[in-house]
């Protein structure tokens, strides 16, 4: 069981040292920054080759990348314009940030030869308030050339990068199109792995033939992986995809908010407490939602988790062995 202490507050304090019940990337980056990093996303014009039919076509059934991409980003603007109207964006909404992560979000950006990336990634790291990179990319998408450039940029920079798995059932993967299975994503986790780069797996509750046993046996199984950061978010069904069509053809359940943050709460208290939460759940603007629409934003969720979290006594790792 985890150690934790009381503090003067009552309140307990836990291994990560806050009297928060989960592991948060905020206050991870608190403590090795001393202040808030924010990431800013730029969009470098990649592809994917589950849509350029490398791997296959069409895409993932649930995927429309203009349901992640901010305002401001758009590949037709270079990538340090990019960051710059990120910046000033991110720095009327939180006041006093000063540092920045680039996220290179849209489509798969590490699907591109090296020099290319080499140009584009050290474009970003040349603006005078970044600290580093988010890669975000598919396990398919990654070689040893390319780890070990980026085993490079990590003896100077805080380099991340975020591999895709959505689920660790290979039936999913393959209902979904994802074009790669489990073993895939192992395969980039052991070539990732002990080289200074840190390392988030993204994963998606809600696949209408997945059930709530599978989606609790995903913190056991991802528990003695060797990742540092973690992401989920509620399946969102969004317009422009085959998701939507079958939807829009035969409606299936999706979880009400309630049922969500009570599986999460589940999640993780099964999860390794050394896990870094990034994200527990996801938003999809609304011109392109079409399911669920739970009408509150992220920190409400946020907040009604840590609420149901502090209430029921619980915390990340309670039940992990
Ligand atoms: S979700 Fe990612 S891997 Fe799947 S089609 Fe979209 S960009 Fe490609």
């Amino acid at each position: 069981m985890l150690n934790s202490t009381e503090s003067k507050n009552t309140k307990k304090i836990f291994e990560w040292g806050t009297s928060y019940p989960y592991n948060r990337f905020a206050d991870y980056q608190k403590k090795i920054y001393g202040e808030r990093v924010q990431k800013v996303t730029v969009d470098a014009g990649f592809t994917c080759p589950n849509r350029d039919g490398s791997v296959a076509k069409g895409g993932c059934v649930y995927c429309n990348n203009e349901s992640f991409n901010p305002g401001y980003n758009s590949a037709s603007k270079t990538i340090l314009r990019q960051i710059d109207e990120g910046i000033e964006f991110l720095k009327r909404r939180y006041k006093n940030v000063r540092k920045f992560i680039v996220y290179f979000q849209p489509y798969s950006n590490t699907y591109a030869p090296l020099e290319t990336l080499k140009s584009l990634y050290e474009q970003a790291l040349s603006h005078p308030e970044v600290v580093g990179l988010t890669i975000g990319t598919r396990p398919d998408c990654v070689d040893e050339a390319k780890i070990a450039y980026l085993q490079e940029l990590a003896k100077t920079y805080d380099i991340t990068i975020e591999y895709g798995l959505e689920s660790i059932s290979d039936d999913t993967l393959r209902r979904i199109n994802r074009g790669h299975d489990v073993q895939c994503y192992l395969n980039a986790l052991d070539l990732t792995k002990n080289r200074g780069i840190k390392i988030c797996t993204h994963i998606i509750f809600g696949f209408p033939w997945e059930d709530r046993t599978l989606w609790l046996k995903t913190a056991d199984w991802l528990s003695d992986k060797p990742f540092d950061f973690l992401k989920i978010h509620q399946l969102h069904v969004v317009k422009g995809t085959a998701m939507e069509i079958a939807y829009k053809k035969n409606p299936f359940p999706l979880p009400e908010p309630e049922e969500y943050i009570d599986l999460i709460i589940r999640f993780l208290e099964r999860l390794d407490p050394r896990i870094v939460i990034q994200r527990l759940f996801g938003e999809a603007p609304p011109r392109t939602l079409v399911a669920p629409h739970w009408g509150m934003r992220h920190t409400e969720l946020v907040r009604l988790l840590e609420k149901e979290m502090e209430r029921r006594e619980t915390w990340q790792g309670k039940y992990y062995r």
